[in-house]
């Protein structure tokens, strides 16, 4: 079994960032009032069938205030639970966070950074909502600080894709991925875990496509429906086109993920928790994240599995 310097049967993002700056390091949300091609008219008008922003926006975060007053604020609402935290990492999480001119990208990310004891910035974007010129800024920004793209991939299978309009292929993650990497930027995916139209095996094969990418750390979510979305109207319509899942159903898929999943990658997330006001399905009862993470970590112990222990029989490059 692999170790990565703590005694999970999994490569943690706490233990990596625990290797990277030998402290706890607390992210901080901000809102820079950025959109997306795919709700802009870019695109489409409609965005993703499955997304509702505000269902995952901190309350302290909000376009209308300046990355400096949401910064400040963030680090007030950190302080009572993560004391110990003394240096952070400035979140770009809404939208799609590298969709502006390079320079306006340049004033956002560094208002961001010369905010004190921000060691760096987490930007989550789209594929195709980034170029060389901006990964060549990045790459140069990264020579100073600590510089993560977060990538929406969603699904590495194109039907999915275009069913739940995302308005990208898979092709164009694998760009993205490799041009960020290459450029020595660390690299996120985002994966949402129960699509319509994927069956288990579907899923477990994304895994092998997931691995032949030069990527950093991966989040993956469970499929939510959540209220005022395209994805919300379908499943009223026709509840059997979906398969959601169970919590017990979901964590046992994840032991075959990661049991598959290359060792080398950071897990950074296991499920999702849009709002209670905002989800529709599934309902899993008033479980925070920390305690489902408690769950697994007693199933892969029970089923005697840990991240990586069949990848070599599953590695595909
Ligand atoms: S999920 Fe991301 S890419 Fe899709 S519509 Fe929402 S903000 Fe845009």
């Amino acid at each position: 079994m692999y170790t990565w310097g703590d005694n999970r049967r999994f490569n943690s993002y706490t233990s990596y960032i625990k290797r990277k700056f030998g402290a706890r390091i607390q992210k901080l949300t901000v809102d820079a009032g950025f959109t997306c091609p795919n709700r802009d008219g870019t695109l489409g008008v409609g965005g993703c069938t499955y997304c509702n922003n505000d269902s995952f926006n901190p309350s302290y975060c909000s376009p209308h205030k300046s990355i400096t007053v949401q910064l400040s604020e963030g680090v007030e609402f950190h302080q009572f639970r993560y004391r110990r935290a003394k240096n952070y990492l400035a979140y770009f999480q809404a939208y799609s966070n590298t969709y502006a001119p390079l320079n306006k990208l340049e004033e956002l990310y560094n208002e961001a950074l010369s905010f004190p004891n921000i060691m760096g910035l987490v930007i989550g974007t789209r594929p195709d909502c980034v170029d060389i010129e901006k990964l060549d800024y990045l790459s140069d920004l990264a020579k100073k600080y600590y510089i993560s793209i977060e990538f929406g991939v969603e699904s590495c299978n194109n039907n999915t894709l275009m069913r739940i309009n995302r308005g990208h292929t898979f092709e164009k993650s694998e760009w993205a991925i490799t041009e960020a990497a290459k450029r020595g930027l660390n690299v996120g995916a985002h994966l949402i875990i129960g699509l319509p139209g994927e069956s288990k095996n579907d899923i477990l094969k994304q895994i092998d496509a997931i691995n032949s990418l030069p990527l950093t750390s991966i989040k993956f979510h469970q499929l939510q429906i959540i209220k005022n979305t395209q994805m919300a109207l379908d499943y009223a319509n026709r509840k059997d086109a979906f398969s959601l899942f169970t919590m017990d159903g979901y964590l046992e898929l994840m032991v075959d993920i990661i049991e598959r999943l290359n060792p080398e990658l950071v897990i950074e997330r296991f499920s999702g928790e849009a709002h209670p006001t905002t989800l529709i399905a599934p309902h899993w009862g008033k479980f925070r994240h920390d305690q489902l993470l408690q769950k697994f970590e007693k199933l892969l112990e029970e089923r005697n599995a840990w991240q990586g222990k069949l990848y070599n029989a599953t590695h595909k490059i």
